[in-house]
């Protein structure tokens, strides 16, 4: 049976949770052992896919379909094991699933409580789809003493002694704040958090103190006093360099022992982390850099485009060049556009990420003629690969009026709706008119790739498979202006009705991808196109 570990939050959100979660995973990986992580959301949203990428950042795709917290973005990139749909539970769902089964009459005229029918719901989502595993790593959102989060407070405290103590364990995430007035760091938020959580029948085993200063024996000493716990389990987690750094810091804190300790395992030897050493080696030591301009729209909050930020960081890694990231608001390009040149003359490469609506949209595709006429590389992912067709038509093929129908009716639909696809499982049909949420096209398909084409080149070989998440689709039926005007084809669904990738062959780096290449990125695993991205970025850098 697989071990548990559940890590809550206090004193204040943004500690970098999810970050632990993910270092802390790495390391036992680093030691041999099979680990999944969980995310328990506390909101009502039954899943993020509705929410904007202003409230909640970027909502990170599964294989299996899944929209999900971006936290499960950090799982995958630092473990490398692909996050499922059974990663990730909000109270929406909980709650959807207990009132459907209500209106069923499941519940034989019991009254539907929170203790024990929610409580329970979530024990079984933390315990479902789990073989073979050592530890499961379950992060609970939110900070605690929140409203929203006291089911899944009280369910893994039930869990303790369901399955046994000796079976989990629980670490609490804090801050010692630093007040310079009297050059002192705190303890006393995290005393009160401590006893937040102990109120809900839960004490911490291990707690992972967020500080700015280096933490003083005698401030660990009078934590470990009043939160009850081993000195040796309190760890200072000071900021790191780069979030590359975090398992190896957090190992050299001892964090991965004292959780090995607190299962009564003995810790055999030392982890490999030879991964990890590699990672920081290439991001403290390269040979030179490139600046990438994304052009988007929500470039106000970089949450919205993490992953993506994250596969341009890999590209470099893999590159051995720092990656500087110029957010670029793709609306100011459309009132201006002498200072759309003047901005991205500067750029080694330019990026149109995925995106929803109008907005911003004659921006982008304005950018998309820059890297085209002046044979910058270019990279456009889903909504920037429709973009980009958009722009060929336009400019390349002579269908002036080319649109999307996502923006409005349009004569030259050259990206439209398309209501049916072929999954693994049949013929998927979406409902005109129907709900919003979970409407898109989601998770991994394949793609046959052109033999002789520049991505075949990059992959490697001509059968991918890889995520989506969108409604539209580049129209098969403008292939052939557009690919007159030069832009090709190269990969296409297996049935060869849904562009998934069109390319320049007259233009040095010129791609666009309708999936999201940037959700199977990982420092250790550099994603293709990236890695060939940040490559052609080299040398445009090298001509200027
Ligand atoms: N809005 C576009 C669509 O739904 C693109 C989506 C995206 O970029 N993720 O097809």
């Amino acid at each position: 049976m697989a071990r548990y570990i559940f890590i809550t939050g206090g004193v204040v959100s943004s500690l970098g949770k999810g970050l632990m979660a993910a270092s802390l995973a790495a390391l036992l990986q680093a030691r041999g052992y099979r680990v999944r992580i969980r995310k328990f959301d506390p909101y009502l949203n039954v899943d993020p896919g509705t929410m904007s990428p202003y409230q909640h950042g970027e909502v990170y795709v599964t294989d299996d379909g899944a929209e999900t917290d971006l936290d499960l973005g950090h799982y995958e990139r630092f473990t490398g094991v692909a996050a499922r749909q059974s990663d990730n539970v909000t109270s929406g769902r909980i709650y959807q699933q207990i009132i459907a089964k209500e209106r069923r009459g499941d519940y034989l005229g019991a009254t539907v409580q929170v203790i024990p029918h929610v409580t329970d719901a979530i024990k079984e989502f933390a315990q479902a789809d789990t073989e073979g595993l050592d530890f499961v790593l379950c992060e609970i959102g939110g900070t605690v003493g929140d409203i929203e989060s006291l089911p899944f407070m009280e369910a893994i405290r039930q869990l303790r002694n369901d399955i046994g103590r000796e079976n989990t364990v629980f670490i609490h995430v804090t801050l010692v704040p630093y007040i310079a007035a009297a050059g002192e760091l705190k303890t006393k938020p995290t005393q009160h958090s401590v006893r937040d959580l102990t109120s809900l029948g839960i004490q911490p085993d291990i707690l992972l103190c967020r500080c700015e200063k280096p933490l003083p024996e005698t401030e660990r000493a009078k934590i470990a006093l009043f939160c009850n716990v081993r000195k040796e389990a309190v760890i200072q987690a000071l900021d790191a360099s780069s979030i590359y750094a975090v398992p190896l810091q957090y190992h050299a804190e001892g964090l991965d022992n004292e959780v090995l300790r607190a299962f009564g395992i003995e810790a055999k030897g030392e982890p490999d982390l030879s991964r990890w050493d590699d990672i920081i080696d290439r991001q403290t030591n390269p040979e030179g850099e490139v600046t990438i301009g994304v052009v988007g729209k929500y470039v106000g909050l970089q949450d919205a485009y993490k992953s993506l930020h994250e596969a341009l960081v890999h590209g470099g890694l893999a590159n051995r060049v720092k990656v500087n990231v110029k957010w670029l608001d793709a609306e100011v390009f459309e009132q201006d556009e002498a200072g759309l040149a003047a901005k991205l003359e500067p750029m080694d490469g330019i990026l149109v990420p995925g995106g929803f609506g109008e907005r911003g949209s004659e921006g982008k595709i304005a950018a998309v003629t820059f890297a085209r006429e002046h044979k910058v590389p270019f990279f456009g992912i889903c909504l920037g690969m429709q973009m980009a067709c958009i722009e060929g038509a336009r400019n390349t093929a002579g269908i002036k009026h080319a649109s999307t129908t996502e923006f409005g009716e349009t004569t030259e639909p050259v990206v439209g709706l398309i209501t049916e696809w072929m999954t693994a499982e049949g013929r998927q049909k979406r409902e005109e008119g129907g709900d919003l949420g979970g409407t898109m096209r989601l998770g991994a398909y394949a793609a046959k790739l052109t033999g002789n084409s520049h991505v075949a080149a990059i992959y490697g070989g001509n059968d991918i498979s890889e995520r989506h998440r969108h409604r539209y689709e580049v129209n098969v039926h403008y292939r052939q202006p557009l690919e007159e005007g030069g832009l090709v084809f190269s990969g296409m669904s297996p049935d060869g009705q849904l562009p998934e990738i069109v390319e320049r062959p007259d233009h040095p780096w010129f791609i666009g991808v309708q999936f999201h290449p940037e959700l199977k990125s990982k420092p250790f695993d550099p994603h293709p196109l990236f890695k060939s991205f940040i490559e052609a970025a080299v040398r445009q850098s090298r001509l200027v």
